[in-house]
């Protein structure tokens, strides 16, 4: 039997309506609020919070940069916060994390994107153009509250690539050294919602369903990863993004088939036709870098320069004949 461990984390998750996020911050005996999001969602959860609402943060940024945070924690001393709410995508979510990091407020996390960064021990952050990871159960949200009414009106492009970051969870956990049969679920029924509900949503960014699957989709591959070892797609994503300012979800949707080719996955070409189905960047190039930009950088970087189909690994089959062939062409 192959040995494996797997620990559980304790986050509660609620699939619900946005209604009841008074009822879940009390459960949290929060009672003092700092709301992070912008107002597009934020007005309504203000709304919602009412007397619990202490103090707000409109402008959280992407790959939560430290003046930011730096900001935010200003305002949770000022206005002597116990506890955060955030409602928005991994940005959101990501500022909410580096506030705990510091004070360990409890957080409340209300996803609007399929960015997965809620179920997750892992704070990406910036400081001086550079982008650094830890991981630590300090900055785990304590709770998170999933409404599909949220997502239904965040643009296909946006959807699209951040349903790819999702499957890149998903599929990273796949590979881990320390899967196990417990991630290996997650992973597995995370990949088939997220692929069969992604061109649903392109289709139709109203349908209640598909957009219901891709959050459990982002739900179930979120908390694979959190169990598992990031492996050389989050290294490559995270290389890229800091050095060369990078959107996160969009690195992650061009690539990921290229990775997945380079580690042998047999559904590489699947997730190349699906991506290049959807109306996102398929190439390093659309994302602004050129060859000299790659100069150095793995062959895999190199295909994805130009979006073109990955280049398949080579099959047992093929790596055997090789070997045949190269012993009967010896002395
Ligand atoms: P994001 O939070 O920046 O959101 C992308 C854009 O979509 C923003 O302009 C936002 O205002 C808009 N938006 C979000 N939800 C919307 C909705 N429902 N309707 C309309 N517009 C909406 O981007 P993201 O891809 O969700 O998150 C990226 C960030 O999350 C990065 O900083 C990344 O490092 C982090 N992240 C962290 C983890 C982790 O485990 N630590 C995992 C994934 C992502």
């Amino acid at each position: 039997m192959t040995s494996f461990s797997y620990a559980a984390n304790p986050v509660r998750v609620v699939f619900g309506s946005l209604d009841t996020l008074g009822d879940e911050a009390g459960r949290l005996g929060l009672e003092r609020v700092l709301l992070i999001g912008r107002p597009r969602h934020a007005d309504r959860a203000a709304a919602v919070l009412g007397p619990r609402l202490a103090a707000r943060f409109d402008d959280p940024a992407m790959h939560t940069p430290v003046e930011v945070t730096e900001r935010a924690l200003k305002v949770v001393a000022e206005h002597d916060v116990d506890g955060v709410v955030a409602i928005g995508g991994g940005s959101a979510t990501g500022l909410a994390k580096a506030i705990a990091l510091h004070t360990d407020l409890p957080q409340l996390i209300v996803p609007t994107t399929y960015a997965g960064s809620e179920l997750t021990s892992v704070l990406g952050q910036t400081a001086d153009g550079r982008k650094t990871t830890r991981k630590t159960p300090k900055v785990r949200p304590e709770a998170v509250l999933y409404d599909v009414g949220l997502t239904l009106e965040l643009p296909v492009a946006i959807s699209a690539a951040s349903g790819l970051n999702a499957l890149a969870h998903a599929v990273e956990a796949t590979y881990a050294p320390d899967a196990n049969p417990m991630t290996d679920l997650l992973a597995a029924e995370a990949k088939r919602l997220l692929m069969n509900a992604l061109p649903r949503v392109a289709a139709d960014p109203s349908d209640v369903d598909a957009r219901a699957d891709m959050l459990r989709g982002a739900w179930l591959a979120g908390s694979c990863l959190d169990a598992v070892t990031m492996g050389p797609h989050h290294e490559l994503c995270h290389h890229l993004g800091g050095k060369f300012g990078l959107p996160h979800a969009e690195t992650h949707a061009v690539l990921l088939p290229y990775v997945m080719a380079h580690q042998g996955l047999a559904d590489a070409n699947d997730v190349f036709d699906l991506a290049a189905s959807l109306p996102i960047p398929h190439s390093l190039a659309e994302l602004g870098l050129t060859e000299a930009d790659l100069d150095g950088e793995p062959e895999l970087l190199r295909q994805a320069l130009h979006g073109t189909r990955p280049a398949a690994p080579p099959s047992l089959k093929a790596l055997t004949k090789q070997v045949v062939d190269s012993f009967a062409g010896a002395p």
